[in-house]
């Protein structure tokens, strides 16, 4: 389907009878305007020039070719779901939606690997595999509505990325067209392989500025059946950052730790009807397979001298309530303004250091940060709300000079201005204080080797 903006500027309407070839097209601005944001609240200047759903790699290379001819900058879209500007499209831009490649070719167990189309939704790639014994293990809080794409170009990170790794640990094998039109094979469908440079990794994580991904191997584990979950309760957030750091000391190795401060519980709590005022900070955790049992129990040992509020479970009814709260916590929030979310990484031993931080310029700036974290591997995400603004309007610079020092507070811990968000538009003007000149000058080198004339999502990422 092609939906062109009778607005748009720059392509002639002779040109545009390439993607008028393509099949289904149509003209329709409302649909264009949707399709040209994501989950950012950034609002484009104006329209893009046309949306195009790609539902086969010759279509996604016609379109290539098309923006390759007559300089058209390509965004490509999965879900929509990027919190950083990634996906939104700008005025004149193609939209290339490629959510309806959504084939799950291939679910082969003897060599725990699944074939999937860009466009399928990871939790549907998820249940597939769990069809077989089998599961995909990386899960952003978005899995339900993002697509395998996305992540990969994301390297999306979730809750069990501490114990299982991210999505860059599961990806074996693309299939993408570069922005120069190319069709490329990265990568293969084996275990192993050190042939070459590793360009699967290198386009995991690349933001859509280098190849549209068409088709993806991934890796897939064994589905675990024993789970132990545990919420823990603590006087403050900087007690449970401690306590997620004794776990670690103690060698024991959750599948899930995640922490919530009291203003996020509190978000949550409103818009689940529970009105009374949260004091206290969770972690939440889970520990599965064999060990399970055992693991818990060493860890309700080590949380003993920090709290005795600890609620342990099996019953998975119960712990899908726990993680289903945790998942409110991003939605909950933007229910009270408009929200900058960050996503800033530091070393594992400091995430206290990171809290007090946290807590510092909240108490010089006068301002609220929420903060949920994946405390297995040093992730937090402190949201910046601005109450009485609208989704969509502009982020006003007080709420900007918050987020400044919070990169900040992160470089300086030694850790990273994203953790798995990316950079998209709205990390863009921090990433040189991150990546260094020579980093940012080889960046420009490899887009330019990929997408000599520019086309895959300019203005994006570094
Ligand atoms: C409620 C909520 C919770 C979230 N939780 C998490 C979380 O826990 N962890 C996490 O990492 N992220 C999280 N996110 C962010 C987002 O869901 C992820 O970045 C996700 O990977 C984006 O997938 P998508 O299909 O929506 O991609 P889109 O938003 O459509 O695109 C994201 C980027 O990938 C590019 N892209 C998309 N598809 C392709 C393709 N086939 N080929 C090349 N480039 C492509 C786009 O151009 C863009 O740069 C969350 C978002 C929301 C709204």
């Amino acid at each position: 389907v092609i939906a062109m903006n009778p607005h748009s500027r720059g392509v002639e309407r002779g040109s545009i009878s390439a993607l008028r070839a393509l099949p289904g097209f149509s003209i329709d601005e409302a649909t264009s305007r949707r399709d040209q944001l994501d989950r950012s609240g950034y609002r484009p200047a104006g329209p893009p020039m046309a949306v195009v759903r790609a539902s086969s790699e010759d279509e996604v290379e016609q379109v290539l070719r098309y923006a390759n001819e007559n300089l058209v900058p390509v965004v490509t879209r999965g879900a929509g779901t990027s919190l950083t500007g990634a996906s939104t499209a700008d005025r004149g831009e193609i939209v290339l939606d490629v959510s309806g490649m959504d084939e799950i070719f291939t679910i082969d167990a003897g060599n725990r690997m699944a074939i999937v189309g860009a466009g399928v939704i990871t939790a549907e790639l998820d249940a597939a595999a769990a069809r077989q014994g089998l599961r995909y293990a990386p899960d952003p809080a978005s899995v339900g509505i993002s697509t395998i794409g996305g992540n990969i170009a994301t390297n999306a990170g979730g809750v069990l990325g501490a114990k299982y790794g991210v999505t860059r640990d599961h990806v074996l094998e693309l299939n993408a067209i570069t922005g120069a039109g190319e069709r490329l094979r990265s990568g293969r469908q084996t275990h192993k392989g050190v042939a070459g440079y590793d360009l699967t990794s290198l386009l995991v994580g690349s933001e859509g500025t280098l190849a549209v991904i068409t088709r993806a191997a991934v890796k897939l584990r064994p589905a675990v059946t024993e789970r132990v979950t545990m919420l823990a309760s603590f006087p403050d957030t900087r007690t449970a950052a401690a306590a997620a750091q004794e776990l670690l000391l103690a060698g024991l190795d959750a599948a899930a730790m995640e922490l919530v401060d009291a203003p996020t519980l509190n978000a949550i709590a409103r818009v689940d009807g529970e009105l009374g005022e949260v004091t206290r900070a969770i972690l939440l955790l889970q520990y599965d397979g064999a060990g399970a049992v055992s693991d818990s129990q060493r860890a309700e040992g080590v949380l003993g001298p920090l709290t005795s509020d600890v609620e342990t479970t099996q019953d998975p009814v119960r712990a899908d309530q726990l993680f289903a709260m945790r998942r409110r916590a991003i939605p909950s929030i933007e229910l009270l303004g408009r929200v900058l979310i960050e996503d800033i990484v530091v070393p594992l031993p400091r995430l206290s250091d990171a809290i007090d931080g946290l807590r510092a310029i909240e108490n010089e700036l006068q301002t609220t940060i929420f903060v949920v974290a994946h405390a297995g591997d040093g992730n937090l995400h402190p949201m910046i709300s601005v109450p009485g603004l609208e989704d969509g309007s502009p982020i006003p610079e007080a709420a900007w000079h918050v987020a400044d020092r919070v990169f900040s507070l992160a470089l300086n811990l030694g850790g990273s201005i994203t953790g798995e968000h990316g950079v998209g538009l709205l990390k863009r003007d921090h990433v040189l204080r991150e990546l260094g000149p020579v980093s940012l000058a080889l960046h420009t080198a490899i887009k330019r080797v990929f997408d000599p004339r520019g086309i895959l999502n300019p203005g994006k990422a570094f």
